[in-house]
């Protein structure tokens, strides 16, 4: 099948269109600055486009992706949607979109202001535009569902949970569980007899324990600010930095939240950068902040590990995916160096090479195994909805 993947963020719209038997994908692209000045870039079997244009709303931008498609000669070939939705609140798995699911959606706004608003309108303007395709809405933290009670409650008034909802969901969902077929896949073995640390590392990174097969706990909260250092976002820390900070700066609620989210991580710990790539070589030329950044990012990451690692009885492998996590032979070796006590050592040969000429591996031959897997969310959410949409 092949399937239009949609991202609606809330100044942008990426799209994908995966052929689910090849999984390749046969376009790509992306509107953004949606509401100021809009901007397209595209690629396809035809052409690659890149121009900017006037969208004042996501139905410019849906609009401005069938036209791109049209002209790739692909649009006639898709016979369904897949949405990626950042937050499903009660959502266990992916839904055929309905009026209901978009409503559902809306209705959790406070979840992920800016997300869930830009992901409803999104599915309105696909119905609009493709009105014949069927839609399916995938979910960022419905593979996180299964943790039990322990692992999900916070240590905060209990009506909280009850009246509010306010619990761990976990994000980066569909990359954990992408990861943990793919891992199971080379050891050969089914994805229900497996038990894995997963680690997502990009921008945004978060680390799951995967209990045959199944999230058990993960470090994202009830928002992706939670857990690990990351990018820009501080990770956990404690709630009393806060008050602190507002009480002696004047900072308001709007302020902090800027801090956390925008201004912290590796951004605010190295003073340069919040892109691994930049802060390699900087520390490699000696750079203290990048130093700093790097060191506090990799320990932090293994303080983590050995926290949800509690959740499994045993490590089948420890899995690095994401941009930091496929491709920076630094942190791998660093992490791994901060997690002696689990017995992990890294073979350097592998670690250069990664990817399929070690057969994924990192890891040194009779020690505990750690392994490079590439995530594809693009393919698992086309995956899905062929799944859902037949
Ligand atoms: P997102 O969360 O936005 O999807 P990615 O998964 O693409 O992000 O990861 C982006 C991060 O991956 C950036 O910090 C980038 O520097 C890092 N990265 C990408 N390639 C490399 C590389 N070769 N070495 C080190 N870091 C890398």
């Amino acid at each position: 099948m092949r399937v239009l993947v949609l991202n609606c963020g809330s100044s942008s719209v990426k799209f994908a269109v995966i052929d689910t038997v090849s999984k390749e994908a046969l376009s790509s692209g992306l509107v953004e600055n949606i509401g100021v000045d809009g901007h397209f870039k595209g690629k396809g079997p035809v052409d690659k486009q890149d121009y900017n244009f006037d969208c004042p709303t996501h139905a410019e931008a849906v609009a401005a992706v069938q036209k791109y498609l049209g002209e790739q000669n692909l649009i006639d070939g898709i016979e369904a949607i897949g949405h990626r939705v950042v937050h499903g609140g009660k959502y266990i798995k992916s839904e055929k979109v309905t009026q209901e699911v978009i409503d559902y959606i809306r209705s959790i706004t406070l979840f992920a202001p800016l997300h869930e608003p830009a992901h409803a309108t999104g599915m309105e303007c696909a119905m609009k535009f493709f009105p014949t395709l069927p839609q399916v809405a995938v979910f960022d933290t419905a593979f996180h569902q299964t943790m039990p009670r322990k692992a999900f409650l916070y240590g905060i008034p209990y009506k909280f949970y009850e009246d509010d909802a306010i619990r761990r969901y976990g994000f980066h969902g569909t990359s954990h569980r992408f990861v943990t077929a793919e891992a199971a896949a080379i050891l050969g073995k089914k994805p229900e007899e497996c038990c894995f640390i997963t680690a997502h590392l990009g921008n945004g990174s978060s680390c799951s324990a995967i209990l045959n097969g199944k999230c058990a706990d993960t470090t994202m909260g009830f928002t992706p600010l939670d857990g690990l250092i990351m990018g820009t976002r501080s990770g956990s820390i404690d709630p009393a930095i806060l008050f602190f900070i507002s009480k002696k700066y004047g900072y308001d609620i709007d302020r902090l939240d800027k801090m956390v989210n925008k201004e912290s991580g590796l951004l605010g710990l190295s003073g340069l950068s919040n892109d691994m790539r930049t802060l390699s070589q900087a520390a490699s030329e000696g750079h203290v902040g990048a130093q700093i950044a790097i060191e506090t990012f990799c320990y932090k990451l293994a303080r983590e590990i050995g926290g949800i690692a509690m959740a499994l009885p045993r490590i089948d492998a420890l899995v690095f995916t994401g941009g930091i996590g496929e491709n920076s032979f630094l942190v791998r070796k660093t992490v791994m160096e901060n997690l002696k006590l689990l017995g992990y050592e890294i073979d350097d040969d592998r670690n250069m090479k990664s990817g399929k000429e070690s057969n994924h591996l990192i890891s040194k031959d009779g020690t505990p195994k750690a392994m490079v897997v590439a995530t594809n969310e693009e393919l698992l959410i086309a995956l899905d909805t062929e799944a859902m949409a037949k």
